[in-house]
This record gives structure tokens, C-alpha cells and sequence, in this order.
């Protein structure tokens, strides 16, 4: 069952993948991720409670959120835009999160997800300035 949504991810999805960690839907639960973790349920154990036995891959999220990212920012480095000073037109993972509305505290993962972005791209330049 859950084998095929894996190879239906999105290449924004599977670019990196570097943090092998599920969460369940207890852990999910009222946050923005809900929807997203219900639809992606596996057989795995949640490694952020003892609860559950179905999961969905972090994975799935950090891509959920790069995609997002990505409609708005690209890498620093892949850009002319001068990456000093920051908080202008460039902006680190932390700000452009925040920037784009989301509270990674809500999630236990949200760490977890910070950490698979910074280890994608970490300084992020505004899109419409670097073309
Ligand atoms: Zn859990």
C-alpha cells in the first residue's frame, strides 16, 4: 500500500532525505501537518511517542515545506544576490520559515525538519531579485 506513494513523491520530495524519522497522527494532531501526515501513513513506529504503530515519513513534510520554500526563495549560492547583509534579501532557514508562517515548535518533528533543510540549503536568497 504505502510503497506506492513513496514512488509517487515529487523529485521536490526526494532531493534530500537524509533524516529517517516517521511521526504519527497523535503526534500531528491540530497542527498544520494533520492532513498531511494522515495521508501518508505507513506501518512504522512513531519515534517521537511510544503510541503508534502507523506513521508518516518526515521526509514528506521537509519536501511539503521545501516545495513552498522554493516558490519563493532559491539558494544563496545559486544566485548573484550577495548574501550579506542578511535579513534583507537573503534570510536563513529559521527566518524564511517564519516568514512563510509556520510554527516548527507545533510539531515534535519540527526540529528534525529545520535540520533536513539547513543540510539541503541554509541561506536562502528572495527569488524575484536573482533572476
Ligand atoms: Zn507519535
Amino acid at each position: 500500500m504505502s510503497v506506492f506513494k513513496n514512488i509517487s513523491l515529487a523529485d521536490e520530495e526526494r532531493e534530500f532525505g537524509t533524516i529517517d524519522k516517521w511521526i504519527c497522527s497523535e503526534c500531528a494532531e491540530n497542527t498544520h501537518w494533520e492532513q498531511i501526515v494522515a495521508d501518508n501513513l505507513e506501518e512504522r513506529n512513531c519515534d517521537y511517542c511510544p503510541e503508534s504503530n502507523k506513521s508518516a515519513s518526515v521526509n514528506v513534510l521537509t519536501g511539503k515545506i521545501l516545495a513552498e520554500i522554493k516558490l519563493k526563495y532559491m539558494p544563496c549560492q545559486e544566485t548573484n544576490v550577495s548574501p550579506y547583509p542578511c535579513g534583507i534579501n537573503v534570510f536563513d532557514t529559521h527566518e524564511v520559515l517564519s516568514k512563510l508562517g509556520y510554527d516548527m515548535m507545533e510539531i515534535p518533528c519540527g526540529r528534525d525538519i529545520i535540520e533536513s533543510i539547513q543540510g539541503y540549503n541554509d541561506i536562502w536568497a528572495i527569488k524575484s531579485l536573482s533572476v
